[in-house]
């Protein structure tokens, strides 16, 4: 049964109860309360005769003409509240089924995969609220579909070069281009390794992109983590005759974070450090309480970053200098991940430079214990 026929059924239904419950009332008690009235009216005075018998049949026949004016009356109220029923059970039905109808309709054109379909409420009713926070409801699933669509182009391209690399060897390899000696082998390891490494962020990109993984905040001692991680990458600062140092004050209060997910975080930020820093530079810790969290910078002298870069270098994928960074072995999802481990542990990071060549400064905070 259709919504409008349902309204103008309920409706029909109090007007019956009504017009019913009127009858009654018109039939048997408003007749005896006017009755009683001329009665009384009448007063209690000799009755004479023959004005008995004219007043009763006088009696009847205002009796009846009461009643028939009464029905009279009935016919006519029913009539219309029948033709008001129809008029209002049309109106409110096309005010509730016509909004309903449109989330039908918008929302078979979302499943077909028109992702850009709104209904745009114009009221501020209930309705309107279900329009809206269906509306939002499109706008999330739209930006899930353009990330995963995204994600999909930007895997096949990151798969396709190391792809393109080790099936170029291997053609070489095999007309007698190449020699099949050491070099050629490492190559192809190189790019091997690439795929492998890419793979593995993708795999942890995902873990964190889906809140897989877990945080065990405990109270830490901020300086301890800062000088394990340091010691551990020591040797390939060393190598690369990049100085590195640390500047903690002493009495810093206690971090809350968990400590593999900190030294991680400490580990990206310094390798890329090391990566995109030119033999002879130098890298910074430092760490500094700041309004109830734990400041954490890695300073280094290296290319920098220009402005439009500070924010877009934590975007998945994203890498300011493609050729480089890949032959470097970068897959760009490193800050990704980064960004994530530190938000998920309650902090924020961000990049700061003076600009290219000028070096560049990445800050998270972690909130103090
Ligand atoms: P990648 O694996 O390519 O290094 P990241 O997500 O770690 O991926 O970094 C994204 C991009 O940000 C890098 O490709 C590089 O262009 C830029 N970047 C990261 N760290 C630094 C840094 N310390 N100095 C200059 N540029 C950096």
């Amino acid at each position: 049964m259709k919504l409008s026929h349902k309204l103008f059924a309920s409706y029909l239904l109090v007007i019956a109860v009504s017009l019913t419950v009127l009858s009654v009332a018109t039939s048997f008690i408003a007749p005896q309360n006017f009755w009683q009235t001329m009665h009384n009216r009448g007063g209690g005075g000799p009755n004479r005769g023959g004005m008995m018998e004219r007043m009763e049949l006088l009696d009847e026949q205002l009796d009846s003409s009461v009643r028939a004016s009464v029905n009279n009356a009935l016919l006519l109220a029913g009539g219309a509240a029948v033709i008001t029923a129809i008029l209002a059970s049309w109106f409110v039905s096309q005010r509730i089924v016509r909004p309903i109808r449109a989330v039908v309709d918008v929302s078979q054109r979302i499943a077909s995969g028109h992702y850009d379909e709104r209904l745009n409420a114009r009221t501020g009713d209930e309705l309107g609220e279900l329009m809206e926070s269906f509306d939002r409801m499109a706008s999330a699933l739209d930006e899930s579909e353009t990330t995963r669509r995204q994600l999909l182009a930007d895997v096949t391209h990151e798969l396709k070069t190391p792809l393109a690399s080790i099936k170029g060897y291997m053609e070489g390899l095999q007309d007698n281009i190449l020699p099949a000696g050491p070099e050629t082998f490492q190559l192809v390891h190189r790019e091997a390794a690439r795929l492998q490494r890419l793979v593995e962020d993708l795999q942890e990109l995902s873990r964190v992109e889906a809140g897989q993984v877990t945080i065990l905040a405990k109270p830490l001692d901020a300086a301890l983590v800062v000088q394990s991680v340091v010691e551990r990458m020591q040797p390939q600062f060393v190598e690369k005759e990049i100085a590195l140092q640390t500047e903690v004050p002493p009495g810093l209060p206690r971090v809350r974070a968990d400590h593999d997910r900190m030294e991680q975080i400490l580990t990206n930020l310094l390798g890329n450090a090391l990566q995109y820093t030119a033999r002879g530079g130098a890298v910074k810790v430092c760490v500094k309480p700041s309004d109830h969290m734990l400041d954490f910078a890695v300073r280094d002298t290296g290319i920098g970053l220009a402005p439009e870069d500070r924010e877009r270098v934590f975007q998945r994928f994203y890498r300011v200098d493609k050729s480089r960074s890949r032959a470097s072995g970068g897959s760009g999802i490193g800050l990704t991940i980064t960004r994530y481990l530190v938000e998920a542990q309650g902090g924020k990071i961000w990049a700061e430079s003076a600009g290219l060549g000028q070096g560049s400064t990445f800050h998270f905070t972690l909130p103090a214990a």
